[in-house]
């Protein structure tokens, strides 16, 4: 199956130049969903895993499926403010400004696997801030997992995240 055909690119969304790619489109379509959602599984099952974490709001619609599946924790990464118990977190820079992810500080105990997830790898940013949050708490990452990688960006071979494995299911280029 090639899921690029169930993605829908959008020309100057959100703003003129970018190219959005849109998963709706892949989600509207069960069959195409779980088929995506069971791959992520496959890459997860060869990296030992124990907790799967994804930031705010695609990577919940990624690592939702795969915990429920796998019968693993899943962990939420927000933006800072929205998290109501005690947190840790990250600040990260964005094409315009700054911004900053938390995680709840017992959300991952030292030594534990942990997946992350998210919709789309593009400059890498919001998932360096990610693996720096869950390393602070003393994970270990054990994988970077996406429906999307915009490879022209090559956010996999940066130098901050070439010692991860980062598993795509369709790339852009
Ligand atoms: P990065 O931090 O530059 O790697 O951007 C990845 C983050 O931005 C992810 O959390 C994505 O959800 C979001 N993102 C960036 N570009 C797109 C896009 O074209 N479609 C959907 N999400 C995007």
């Amino acid at each position: 199956m090639d899921f690029k055909d169930y993605i829908t690119v959008i020309e100057d969304y959100p703003e003129k130049g970018i190219r959005f790619k849109d998963i709706t489109t892949l989600m509207q379509n069960g069959p195409v969903y779980r088929q995506a959602i069971d791959n992520m599984i496959e890459f997860a099952d060869k990296h030992d895993v124990d907790v799967i974490v994804g930031p705010e709001a695609r990577g919940f619609v990624v690592g939702c499926p795969v915990a429920y599946a796998m019968e693993k924790a899943f962990v939420p990464i927000r933006k800072e403010g929205k998290l109501p118990r005690e947190t840790i977190t990250e600040d990260y820079g964005l094409e315009y400004g700054e911004a900053s992810l938390s995680i709840h500080t017992d959300a991952i105990k030292p030594g534990q696997r942990v997946l992350i997830t998210d919709d789309l790898l593009a400059t890498g940013g919001t998932v360096k801030a990610t693996v720096q949050l869950v390393e602070k708490l003393g994970g270990v990452v054990a994988g970077l997992a996406f429906f999307i990688e915009l490879s022209y960006l090559d956010a996999r071979n940066n130098k901050e995240l070439n010692d991860y494995n980062v598993y795509s299911l369709v790339t852009f280029d």
